[in-house]
């Protein structure tokens, strides 16, 4: 009988993936698709032993005197999609706190260019296929500050709804991103 949590042999199907894990192009779970918890999960069903301490870069005097399995949580890991998307939307929001109230035709071009671009290459694959989505659907407003920074923010919201978040209420996004809260 097989072992709970095992890596089957060649004669046993593979187990099902951890709920939340997003499988990449190449058919492996794509790290900046998937949520830590979702990628943790499937690396112990995989029996992925985390590395020593003293295996890793910048190790310190406190971590390589701890043993691996008392080590506490790292924050130097690999982005996951929660982790990329925070500060992802934080460049994006800060690039529309500094874009030029009214920008030249050369700086509405740049922008539509990187926007055009960045969609292309978000590492998360799937999300960046519904942002091309929604930028078909949603063309890009580049004509002030105020009318690209209120595009991007329904485009966060967008996302928001098909994750379940709270709608950001658009009036108020200078005041989170540009000239801080009023209050
Ligand atoms: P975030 O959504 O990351 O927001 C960060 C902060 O921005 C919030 O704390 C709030 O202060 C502010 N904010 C929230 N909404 C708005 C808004 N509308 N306008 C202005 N400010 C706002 N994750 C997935 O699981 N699936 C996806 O398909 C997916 N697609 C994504 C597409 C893109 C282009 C990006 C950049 C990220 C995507 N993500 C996706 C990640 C997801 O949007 C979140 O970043 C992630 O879940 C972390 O959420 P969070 O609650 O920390 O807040």
């Amino acid at each position: 009988p097989a072992t709970p949590g095992a890596v089957p042999g060649p004669e046993q199907p593979p187990a099902p993936l951890p709920k939340g894990v997003v499988l990449g192009k190449d058919g492996k779970p794509c790290r900046s698709c998937t949520s830590k918890s979702a990628f943790s999960a499937w690396a112990s069903q995989m029996g992925h032993a985390k590395p020593a301490p003293s295996s890793r870069p910048f190790s310190s005097a406190a971590t390589t005197s701890t043993p691996a399995s008392e080590a506490p949580a790292r924050k130097d890991c690999p982005a996951d999609v929660e982790t990329l998307g925070r500060s992802t939307w934080t460049l994006l929001h800060t690039i529309a706190a500094t874009y030029p109230p009214k920008p030249t035709p050369v700086e509405q071009n740049n922008i539509r260019d990187f926007f055009r671009l960045f969609s292309k290459l978000y590492p998360c694959w799937v999300c960046a296929e519904d942002f091309q989505a929604y930028m078909k659907k949603e063309a890009i407003k580049t004509e002030s500050r105020d009318a690209f920074g209120n595009w991007l923010c329904d485009a966060h919201n967008e996302v928001n709804r098909k994750l379940g978040k709270p709608i950001f209420d658009c009036s108020k996004w200078e005041e989170r991103w540009r000239t801080g809260w009023k209050d």
